[in-house]
């Protein structure tokens, strides 16, 4: 009998106990909102800042109602104008763009690598060509390029750094926490990402007038004072009646929730660790498949696997998505022609009116990708890679005219 999987891709791990009690606490004395504080008390908001902060090694830490309102908030505070050029990856998540959008401003994409990085070639093209002086870098679905690369050529280009750490959480480059290398690092807690309050986000930073900006553009009407982890009010003295309210805060009911999880990050990332590498061993070596190679000073959070089928046709990557979610293995096709779920092509966005990038397009027209949520076990993740090289067998033996097997690269 064909192995099917029954688990689900989809299904994150419950909050912690100690997340359910401090949240049933804000519940029970209703002060929801991140400013309703009795007298003498700390809010979650404010206590979840200042331990992100510190987890990061941050100054300054302001907490968001969304990655997307986080990334939004990054570019305001670096007074990005209407219609300036904004760079960012081609691969990336809708909010990436639409997050540049929101401003007025235009994204422009740069092409990805195999590796799924930024290709620092076409990105320093891409800004001689548009004269942007902001880049939006997407760590997406946690690879991190070499940053000292990326930075140094950024330095040189003039390009301020907002780096989008949604998949990038509780990671690191070189023993620097990813987020900490460009001027202002963003994060989601979004249920699919490394700690769940359904929605909500951050955004950190050493800058204080960033900083500052950041807290009045989010909603702090004259209440800055209240928050741990912001600049001091001479900071905000000079600002506060220049920078208008972009309500976007998060609240004392989800900061309740998040708390602990800021103490589980490492282990999460041990954990996930696990579970990608138990995936990497049980692909490796299946005819037609490429795996992305992890650098070695990359210490990733692999909380989704990407694979590459290289020279194989439409037709023959659809057939083995098809056959694998048969077997309960459900795989993203990033090169399917209609956006399915969520999207990450470039050319689904067309109000950026991008340009075509065949690099990126050769790329994503053989790229699949899974979740890998942590109620998942390293078994689970066996029979997954066992059914995925049995479906990938399939299809290369499939009987179809003008089909390529090309042997994989590495
Ligand atoms: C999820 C995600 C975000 C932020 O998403 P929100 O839903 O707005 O929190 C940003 N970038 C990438 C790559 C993502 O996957």
């Amino acid at each position: 009998m064909m192995e099917r999987f029954t688990g689900s891709f989809t299904q994150q791990e419950p909050i912690p106990e100690a997340g359910i009690d401090a949240a049933l606490a804000v519940l029970r004395h209703g002060r929801l909102h991140r400013y309703n504080m009795a007298t003498g008390e700390v809010g979650e908001t404010a206590l979840l800042e200042e331990e992100f902060a510190a987890y990061l090694g941050a100054r300054y830490c302001l907490a968001l109602a969304s990655g997307g309102a986080a990334m939004a908030c990054a570019l305001r505070a670096l007074q990005v104008r209407p219609g300036e050029p904004v760079l960012s990856n081609a691969f990336t998540l809708a909010p990436v763009p639409g997050a540049i959008a929101s401003l007025g401003a235009r994204p422009v994409f740069v092409e990805v690598t195999d590796d799924l990085t930024l290709d620092l070639a076409h990105l320093e093209a891409q800004a001689q060509a548009t004269g942007a002086r902001v880049l939006l870098l997407s760590h997406m679905r946690g690879h991190v390029g070499d940053m000292d690369a990326l930075m140094a050529l950024c330095h040189r280009l003039g390009l301020r750094v907002v780096e989008d750490c949604a998949h990038t959480m509780g990671a690191r480059w070189k023993g620097v926490a990813s987020g900490r290398h460009g001027a202002i690092g963003c994060y989601s807690t979004q249920t699919y990402k490394h700690m769940n309050s359904g929605e909500g986000g951050f955004l950190v930073t050493d800058d204080a007038e960033l900083a500052a900006r950041a807290v009045l553009l989010s909603g702090s009407y004259m209440l800055y004072a209240r928050h741990r982890a912001a600049p001091g009010p001479e900071v905000f003295e000079g600002l506060k009646l220049d920078i208008p309210n972009v309500s976007s805060r998060m609240d004392n009911l989800r900061a309740a929730i998040l708390r602990p999880q800021i103490g589980m990050l490492d282990d999460r990332r041990a954990r996930w660790r696990a579970l990608y590498q138990g995936m990497e061993s049980g692909l490796a070596g299946v005819p037609g498949l490429r795996l992305i190679p992890r650098p070695q000073h990359e210490d990733y959070v692999g909380s989704s696997f990407q694979f590459l089928l290289p020279g194989w046709d439409a037709a023959r990557i659809a057939a083995l998505v098809a056959g694998a979610a048969a077997r309960g293995v459900e795989l993203k096709w990033f090169g399917a022609a209609d956006p399915q779920g969520f999207t990450s092509r470039y050319s689904h966005w067309r109000y950026a009116a991008p340009e075509v990038l065949p690099q990126t397009d050769r790329l994503l027209a053989g790229l699949i990708d899974m979740r890998l949520p942590l109620t998942f076990t390293t078994d689970d993740v066996a029979q997954i890679a066992r059914i995925i090289g049995d479906e990938v067998a399939q299809a290369a033996r499939a009987d179809r005219p003008g089909l390529v097997v090309a042997p994989a690269a590495d």
